[in-house]
Order: structure tokens, then C-alpha cells, then sequence
């Protein structure tokens, strides 16, 4: 990714923050919920979540979405047709 498209993570919140809470092996809900605790106070959750929106980050906890959170916002319920018959 190029350094000028993510800039702002030098702003972050997380930046102090143990990257596995961000990236965990294993994610639980009280890890998802601390790391969005953190995301909640950042100056660039606005961007951090376009930025994942966009690309397509697949793993991890970016702008207070879950990867599960993101595919939902890119593709809502029933924003697939059904199959011709
Ligand atoms: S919104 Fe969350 S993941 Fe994004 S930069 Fe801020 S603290 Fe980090």
C-alpha cells in the first residue's frame, strides 16, 4: 500500500497499541470490543474506515469495523440478485 494513501495511521490511536488487539489470531468479542474502545477515540476513524472500505482489507480491526462489519457495509443484505431460472 502506498505510504501517501495511509498517512494518516501515523495519527492513529492504535499506534501505541499492541497490534494483536488490532490483528489477533484468534479474535474474541472482548478483544473486538477493546480495540474498537480505542478506535471510538481516534482522530481518523473516518479515514481509517474509507481507507479499509476501499481497499478491501480483509483481516483486522480497521476505522471500528470487524472484517465481518466491513463485508456487511460493502455488501448489504440483498444486494445480491437472485439466479435467473
Ligand atoms: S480508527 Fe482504529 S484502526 Fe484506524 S487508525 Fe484509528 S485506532 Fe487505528
Amino acid at each position: 500500500m502506498p505510504l501517501e494513501e495511509i498517512g494518516w495511521l501515523r495519527r492513529g490511536a492504535c499506534r501505541s497499541s499492541d497490534p494483536d488487539l488490532f490483528f489477533p489470531l484468534a479474535p474474541t468479542p472482548l478483544q473486538e470490543a477493546r480495540a474498537k474502545a480505542v478506535c471510538a477515540r481516534c482522530q481518523v476513524i473516518e479515514e481509517c474506515r474509507a481507507y479499509a472500505l476501499r481497499s478491501g482489507e480483509s483481516e483486522g480491526i480497521w476505522g471500528g469495523l470487524t472484517p465481518e462489519e466491513r463485508r456487511r457495509s460493502r455488501f448489504p443484505s440483498g444486494w445480491r440478485r437472485p439466479a435467473a431460472s
